[in-house]
């Protein structure tokens, strides 16, 4: 997560008929500043964890990749590869792959998780008439895996990036920032949430070239506590607002909006190209995620096994907690206690030294907590 400092400038240019259908606010009220937060801390106990959940973000060093491919008679455009950040950035590169399609009265999308959903959400928006194919569906997608945070976290390797991308992630993100905040929050699972980094070392500010992919201006109340506010005693904490997106309500809703607006969604798996130039669509998005790699032969694709340990909900717990290689994101189906990036690792098995050491650390963490002061936030 990089550094991040307050801005308002983007919402405050907000329309005022998207402003008033924002996604509501599910934070309680807080503190003032300069009191001190009292935090429910999370309950980590071995024997409250209800489920593990294990998925492969589809990460490429260089980054997502929005570009056409003429392949026969068809436009192919592709729309893959957003590693931790593909619910995030979702509408984002959809609007980036419709900037590169052809005018086109019909138009396929393969894939069916966030990208492949939002990418035909939009074809619908300019009128195209929309199939989507899918090999696996909500819930049985990398999506439905997701925290899922609104933060393009992980999603490439700073020394492998390039100028152009750096001008499409920035303009994606910003896209796809804004357009969440059209849905309306109780019917796509989508609400603000408070952010607490917690760390055992001071911060330090970007150098000022990292400021845009830093995406400053996107993280609202962004500051670092005082110590007479901060409530995890031995830690440094930085605090910022973001919504979060949960994607089992999420997903089905747009699923349904695919559906309401003609388009139809069909089970069907691609193994070659010439599998695709079976198609009748002359416009094809490829929103495959890790599928990508073999249905193109595209090997920087590569995954990032993630892991969550859920554990019972606990409804007092309105914060998100990101520590070193740890989170906590509390939700309806439970609170999710992740922070596991293992590169190459292709099996959905869980491991349970990870699950001991997320647990361990987390511990750590929500001790730090222990003790209670006039100013209850959620509580
Ligand atoms: C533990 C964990 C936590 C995460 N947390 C966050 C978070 O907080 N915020 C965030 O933004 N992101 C998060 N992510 C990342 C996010 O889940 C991914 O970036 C995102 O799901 C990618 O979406 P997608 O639509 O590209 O891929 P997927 O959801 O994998 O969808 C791919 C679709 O393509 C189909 N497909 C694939 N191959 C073929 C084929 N050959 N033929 C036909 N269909 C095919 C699949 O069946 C599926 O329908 C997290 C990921 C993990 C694992």
């Amino acid at each position: 997560m990089p550094f991040i400092c307050p801005r308002r400038t983007l919402l405050a240019a907000l329309p005022a008929s998207v402003a008033a259908c924002a996604a509501p606010r599910l934070t309680p009220p807080l503190p003032s500043r300069g009191t001190r937060l009292v935090l429910a801390p999370v309950d980590v106990a071995r024997d409250r964890i209800i489920r593990i959940d294990v998925g492969l973000r589809p990460f490429r060093p260089a980054g997502f990749v929005v570009r056409n491919e003429i392949l026969g008679d068809k436009t192919i455009v592709h729309n893959y590869g957003h590693g931790g950040g593909g619910v995030t950035l979702s509408w984002g590169t959809a609007a980036l792959a419709l900037e590169q399609a052809p005018p086109a009265r019909h138009c396929a999308v393969l894939g069916c998780g966030a990208v492949g959903l939002a990418t035909a959400r939009l074809a619908q928006e300019r009128g195209m008439q929309v199939t989507v194919y899918a090999a696996a569906l909500p819930p049985d997608t990398t999506s439905n895996v997701a925290g899922a945070q609104w933060w393009p976290s992980y999603v490439y390797d700073e020394d492998a990036l390039t100028s152009a991308f750096r001008v499409q992630f920035v303009r994606a993100a910003g896209l796809a920032y804004h357009r969440f905040q059209t849905l309306p929050g109780e019917t796509y699972g989508i609400s603000w949430r408070r952010n607490y980094v917690v760390r055992a070392t001071p911060y330090r500010e970007p150098p000022p070239d990292d400021r845009s992919m830093a995406l400053t201006d996107l993280c609202i109340e962004c500051r670092i506590l005082e110590p007479r506010e901060n409530p995890f005693r031995g830690f440094f904490t930085r605090q910022f607002d973001t919504m979060m997106i949960e994607p089992a309500l999420y997903l089905p809703a747009l699923m349904r909006d695919v559906r309401e607006a003609g388009g139809r969604i069909v089970v069907r798996r691609f193994n070659t190209p010439a599998d695709i130039l079976r198609l009748t669509e002359p416009v094809v998005f490829n929103c495959t995620g890790l599928g990508a790699r073999d249905l193109f032969g595209d090997y920087d694709l590569i995954p990032v096994k993630g892991q969550l340990v859920v554990v019972l909900p606990q409804p007092e717990v309105t914060y998100n907690m990101i520590g070193d290689a740890i989170y906590a994101f509390p939700r309806r189906d439970g609170v999710l206690l992740g922070g596991t990036e293992q590169r190459g690792v292709w099996t959905l098995t869980p491991d349970q030294a990870e699950v001991t050491r997320v647990l361990a650390a987390q511990k750590s963490v929500f001790k730090s907590l222990g003790y209670r002061d006039t100013v209850t936030e959620g509580v």
